[in-house]
C-alpha cells in the first residue's frame, strides 16, 4: 500500500516492526525480502512517483575542496532513488579488496568477501540475472580472453548490466498489492529520535513539505538514504547526543569515498577493431549485456603497493554525444526536462545518428566509428583510499525543513595518482608487448609538480561514510550493519562499505542489504 505524507491529517500509523527510510536500492532490495512476511514494514520515501516533487533541492550543500559531483548528480529523490538514474552495472567486489592490505591505511573489511559473495546470486535475482550470471562461467569465451593479456599484471573483469534496473517501478505493483509493506511517499525524515538512555530509536521525525509533523515508531529502523544522507541523517539527530547518533567518537561522515575517473593516455591501435573487440564497453551472452574491462591484478597491486583500478577504452566519437544524450534521455525518462540543459538537446538534435550510433554502441549493437580506425583513450578507474579527512560535515546552513545542510569535504591523496600512474605504465607495456598499439601518457600524469586534481573526478559512487567495523573505535556499524551503541538502529547501502575496490557499488550494496535482510527475520523471530 502507499500512502501520501501529503495527506497526513488522514493518517494513523501503529508501530511497525521495521521502518526502512529511503526507497532506494538498498531500501527497496531490504524490504523486497519481507514480502509476504509475518513483519509489519514500513517504508518512508522522501520523494514519491513523479521524478521530483521538489525534494531534490534538500541535497544541496557546500563544497568544500575538490568538486564533487555526486552530491547533486549523483543522486535522486523519489520510489526508486537513484536507480532511476543508474547505469543498471553489476559487478563484484574482488577477494583482495576485503583484505587488510598493509600499504593501505584503514584498510581491511571485518567480514570476509566470501561472507558477501554468498548473497550475490541472491542480488542477481533482484535485478533480473542469473544467478551465474558473474562467477565467470558466461564470460570464458568472450574475445577480451583472446587478447593473450599476461595475467600476472591485469585481470579481465566483467560487469553485467541489469535488464529490471528502475527497482521501484519493478517493485511498484507489488507493493500496492502487499498487504505487510507500506511506503509512505512525500513524508522526509528530519530527525532520529533517541529514547530516555540514548540507547534505543523511538521514533523518526517526518516532514512532508512545510507542513505537519509526523512520528513514526518501530521496534526497527534501517537507514537506506544513501550515502551522503544517511551520515546526514545521524549528524543531525542531536537532540540527546551533541555530535549525534552513533557518533560518540566522530566517525560519522569521515572516510568518504568515491570512485576516481580519469583519462591517462592516447592509443594509437595497430588494429583497432582487435583491441575494440576485446576491451569494449558491450558485449552480449545469453541475453545479457556484459561489458569487459581490464583490471589490476593482485600481484601487482601487492608489488607496486597501489589500490585498485580498472580501464576501459574510450573513443572521441562517442565523447561528443555521449554525455549531451545521457542527460537528455533522463529527462525524457523522468519526465523532468530541466536534467538536461538547452545545449543537450540542441547537441541531440544535431548529431541524430551520431545519437544513434552511440545509443546502439551502448547496447551492443554497433562499434563507435572511431574503433574501425580512429584514435582511442585508455580510461581509468581507480579505488580511493579511505581517509578520514575525506569526509561529509554538517554546514551552519538549514534547508527548506530547517535541517542542516551539508558540507563535503572530498579529499584525495597521493595513493590515487600513484595508482593512475602505475596504471598507465602498466598498459603501455602490456600493449607494446602484445603489440596492441603504441600508447602516448599525457603529461600530468608524469609530472609530480602538476595540479593533477584537475585531471580527474568522482564517478557518483559516494560510500564510507559509516564504515563497517567490528569495534567501535574505527567505524560506526558493526558487522551487522547496525550502529554501535544503538540497539536498534542499522544502515543499509554503500555508506557501511570501509574500502570499495572498483567495483560499481549497487551489487554489493544489494548483497548486503539482503544479508541485513536474513539478520533482522532472525532477530525478530526470537524476541
Ligand atoms: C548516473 C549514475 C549512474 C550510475 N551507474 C551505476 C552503475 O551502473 N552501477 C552501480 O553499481 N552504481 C551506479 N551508480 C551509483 C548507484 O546508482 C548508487 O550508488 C545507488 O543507486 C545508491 O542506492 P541507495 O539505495 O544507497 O541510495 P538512493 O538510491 O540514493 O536512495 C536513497 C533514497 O532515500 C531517500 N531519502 C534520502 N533522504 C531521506 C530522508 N531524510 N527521508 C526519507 N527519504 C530519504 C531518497 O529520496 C532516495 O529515494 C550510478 C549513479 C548515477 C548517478
Amino acid at each position: 500500500m502507499f500512502i501520501d505524507a501529503f495527506r497526513s491529517e488522514e493518517i494513523s500509523l501503529s508501530e511497525v516492526d521495521i521502518c526502512i527510510v529511503g526507497s532506494g536500492v538498498a531500501g527497496l532490495s531490504l524490504a523486497r525480502e519481507f514480502l509476504d512476511s509475518k513483519y509489519t514494514v514500513l517504508v518512508v520515501e522522501s520523494g514519491d512517483f513523479s521524478g521530483d516533487n521538489g525534494t531534490n533541492a534538500l541535497n544541496a550543500g557546500i563544497i568544500d575542496g575538490l568538486p564533487y559531483r555526486a552530491l547533486i548528480n549523483g543522486r535522486t529523490r523519489g520510489f526508486g532513488g537513484t536507480s532511476e538514474l543508474w547505469g543498471g552495472q553489476c559487478t563484484r567486489m574482488n577477494k583482495l579488496d576485503f583484505e587488510q592490505r598493509d600499504w593501505v591505511p584503514f584498510s581491511g573489511w571485518p567480514i570476509t568477501y566470501d561472507e558477501v559473495a554468498g548473497f550475490y546470486p541472491r542480488a542477481a535475482e533482484v535485478f533480473g540475472l542469473r544467478r551465474d550470471v558473474l562467477d565467470g562461467t558466461c564470460t570464458q569465451d568472450f574475445p577480451i580472453n583472446e587478447l593473450g593479456i599476461d595475467h600476472t599484471t591485469l585481470q579481465t573483469v566483467y560487469s553485467a548490466f541489469s535488464p529490471k534496473r528502475f527497482l521501484g517501478r519493478e517493485l511498484r505493483a507489488i507493493l500496492e498489492q502487499s498487504s505487510n509493506i507500506s511506503v509512505l511517499l512525500n513524508g522526509t525524515v528530519t530527525e532520529l529520535l533517541q529514547d530516555e538512555s540514548g540507547s534505543r530509536i523511538s521514533g523518526v521525525s517526518v516532514r512532508a513539505s512545510n507542513r505537519s509533523e509526523l512520528t513514526i515508531r518501530a521496534k526497527t529502523f534501517v537507514l537506506s538514504c544513501g550515502a551522503i544522507e544517511n551520515a546526514r541523517l545521524l549528524l543531525v539527530s542531536r537532540r540527546k547526543e551533541e555530535k549525534g547518533v552513533g557518533n560518540r567518537r566522530d566517525l560519522v561522515g569521515r572516510f568518504l569515498q568515491d570512485h576516481v575517473i580519469a583519462t591517462v593516455a592516447e592509443i594509437d591501435a595497430k588494429e583497432p577493431r582487435t583491441l575494440y573487440r576485446g576491451v569494449c564497453l558491450v558485449r552480449r551472452s545469453g541475453g545479457i549485456r556484459y561489458s569487459q574491462k581490464l583490471g589490476l591484478s593482485d600481484d601487482l597491486q601487492k608489488k607496486n603497493r597501489v589500490l585498485n583500478g580498472v580501464a576501459t577504452i574510450e573513443y572521441d566519437d562517442n565523447n561528443v554525444i555521449v554525455e549531451p544524450l545521457v542527460r537528455v534521455y533522463r529527462a525524457l525518462r523522468t519526465k523532468n526536462l530541466r536534467q538536461a540543459g538547452l545545449r543537450d538537446y540542441m547537441t541531440v538534435m544535431a548529431h541524430p545518428m551520431a545519437a544513434i550510433r552511440a545509443a546502439a554502441t551502448n547496447l551492443g549493437y554497433a562499434l563507435p566509428s572511431a574503433a574501425l580506425g580512429g584514435s582511442a583513450r585508455l580510461s581509468c578507474v581507480v579505488e580511493q583510499a579511505p581517509n578520514p579527512d575525506s569526509r561529509i560535515l554538517l554546514s551552519d546552513s538549514l534547508d527548506s525543513l530547517g535541517v542542516p545542510r551539508i558540507k563535503v569535504q572530498w579529499i584525495l591523496t597521493d595513493s590515487e595518482r600513484n595508482t593512475l600512474r602505475v596504471m598507465a605504465e602498466t598498459f603501455t607495456e602490456e600493449f607494446n608487448r602484445l603489440g596492441i598499439g603504441s600508447v602516448s601518457r599525457f603529461d600530468w600524469i608524469d609530472d609530480d609538480g602538476s595540479d593533477w586534481g584537475k585531471n580527474v573526478c568522482d564517478i557518483l559512487h559516494a560510500s564510507g561514510t559509516t564504515r563497517m567495523s567490528d569495534n567501535p573505535g574505527s567505524g560506526v556499524v558493526n558487522t551487522n550493519c547496525k550502529v554501535f551503541d544503538v540497539e536498534n538502529l542499522y544502515l543499509a547501502g554503500s555508506s557501511v562499505f570501509p574500502t570499495s575496490g572498483y567495483a560499481n557499488p549497487v551489487f554489493t550494496m544489494t548483497a548486503l542489504a539482503i544479508r541485513l535482510g536474513d539478520h533482522l527475520k532472525l532477530n525478530l523471530s526470537a524476541e
